[in-house]
């Protein structure tokens, strides 16, 4: 089948590539013409594992193509897939302005039945505006005979395992008012479903108001398991243990119940609050999503709580070794990463900071770059611990869960660990004489 899909990020690009996977002959289009310089040229612009390989060999095997123009992208296209931005705006909505001007676009060239996917992440009634945008335009080249049809599509990949959540999800859903188009877009994604995963039809808004719930649920999960834990460490509880004790519950279950400093990233943290504000625009408080949000931004200063209690406000003659700045492991992406919080907030106290991450680095640079000499970069995880007062751990990249904390202890200048992701074992850092503070395990350390 043709494709064409608007957007060349995390998800379009992650999108275009497992389709030409497939078969399926693929345009992939983006404004960034850098950014599309560089793909033709075999450079990804984003770190996410296994991309690259996928996307050189179906560019090299004639089935993925990348360009600046629409139009070009558009031509035989039997969907086009929009997969732009929609970041928060000020209030917490999300900013739709990406995705309306794709739909004009569309609207102006397209000259054939098509069948527009909303694979952003958009909010309820987007179908219908993209769609009524889309009329307008034709209607304006006296084409409002031409049958373009619209559909919700959001994506559920998580960075870090894109590659694999795409080639093979949980489920696919489909929002959609018309039975042919919903059959075409299920004989799209059969491939993709052949471990009988379900493709589930659902009408449009439903479809849109689905992804907002599965992120919520799962913010609301983080966020619960972060308030329990601030009370294990209130009261002498090890919250490891609590959530063995409960997510062996069957109705409960294990995911998404590791205590630590909170969700970053460019979804949680604005789908959330794009929900809330969704609830106020139609008379709907949506109290437990907003305290999952106020919690989770009170979490990301846990660590700070800590290090307050160590040794006060002023840490003007402490050097801070960072392991881990992108917002989870296997990815580059820095949006709304805990670290930049935390970083900053050291640096407006007086500490250095050394850091080390293994693909963040570029993103990280331009961020801290405001801090001149303040933050210096390592280029490995040892480097960053050498002649420092305390090693926090931010990001659970797999280098860093088994150390060598003997080499550690060597190097560090005090056997200091801040640990925001709960990796190491307590009760052996006591014993190897490190002082260690975590998150909801610290009864270990009174
Ligand atoms: P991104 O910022 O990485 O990529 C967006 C791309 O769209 C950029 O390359 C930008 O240049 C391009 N773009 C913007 N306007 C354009 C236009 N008019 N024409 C062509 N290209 C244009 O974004 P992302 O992380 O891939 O997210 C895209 C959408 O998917 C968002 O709505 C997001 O919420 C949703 N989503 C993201 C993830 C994720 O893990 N990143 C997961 C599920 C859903």
């Amino acid at each position: 089948m043709n494709i064409c899909i608007v957007g060349t990020g995390y998800v379009g690009l992650v999108t275009g590539a497992c389709f030409a996977e497939m078969g399926n002959h693929v345009w992939c289009v983006d404004l960034d013409t850098e950014k599309i310089a560089g793909l033709k040229a075999g450079v990804m612009p984003i770190y996410e594992p296994g991309l690259k390989e996928m996307v050189i060999r179906n560019s090299q095997e004639g089935r993925l193509f990348f360009t600046s123009s629409l139009k070009e992208g558009l031509s035989d296209a039997l969907f086009c897939f929009i997969a732009v931005g929609t970041p928060p705006q000020e209030d917490g909505a999300a900013d739709l302005s990406a995705v309306q001007a794709v739909a004009q676009a569309i609207g102006k060239i397209v000259d054939q039945y098509l069948i527009v996917v909303n694979k952003s992440t958009v909010p309820v009634g987007t179908a219908d505006l993209v769609k009524s945008i889309i009329r307008q335009e034709l209607k304006a080249r006296g084409m409002e005979s031409l049958e373009v049809d619209v559909v919700s599509n959001p994506e559920f990949l998580k960075e870090g395992a894109a590659i694999e959540d795409f080639l093979r999800p949980d489920r696919v859903v489909i929002g959609s008012d018309n039975v042919r188009t919903l059959e075409l877009m299920k004989r799209l994604y059969e491939p993709f479903v052949r471990n009988q995963n379900p493709i589930i039809g659902m009408d449009i808004r439903s479809a849109e108001i689905t992804k907002y719930a599965a992120n919520a649920m799962l913010a609301l999960r983080i966020s619960f398991i972060n308030e329990i834990a601030g009370l294990c460490d209130a009261v002498g509880g090890d919250v490891a243990k609590v959530r063995l004790g409960i997510g062996t519950d069957s109705r409960i279950g294990m995911p998404f119940l590791y205590a630590g400093i909170g969700y970053g990233g460019s979804c949680f943290p604005k789908d959330v609050r794009e929900l809330v504000t969704c609830g106020h625009r139609h008379g709907v408080p949506m109290n437990l999503v907003e305290m999952a949000h106020h919690v989770n931004e009170r979490q990301k200063r846990y660590l700070l709580g800590l290090i307050d209690k160590r040794w006060g406000e002023d840490l003007s003659d402490k050097v801070f070794g960072i392991w881990g700045l992108a917002f989870k492991p296997q990815t580059d992406d820095m949006r709304e990463a805990p670290s930049i919080i935390i970083i900053n907030e050291l640096v407006n106290r007086g500490a250095t900071i050394k850091a080390f991450d293994p693909e963040a680095f570029e993103e990280a640079k331009k961020i801290f770059y405001c801090h001149g000499d303040k933050i210096q970069f390592s280029s490995n995880m040892l480097d960053a611990v050498q002649g420092v007062d305390s090693l926090m751990l931010l990001t659970e990249w797999h280098q860093f869960r088994q150390p060598n904390f003997t080499d550690l202890k060597q190097v560090m200048r005090q056997p200091i660990i801040f640990d925001g992701r709960n990796q190491y074992n307590p009760e052996q850092l006591q014993q190897l004489g490190f002082e260690y503070f975590c998150v909801g395990r610290n009864r270990y350390g009174k």
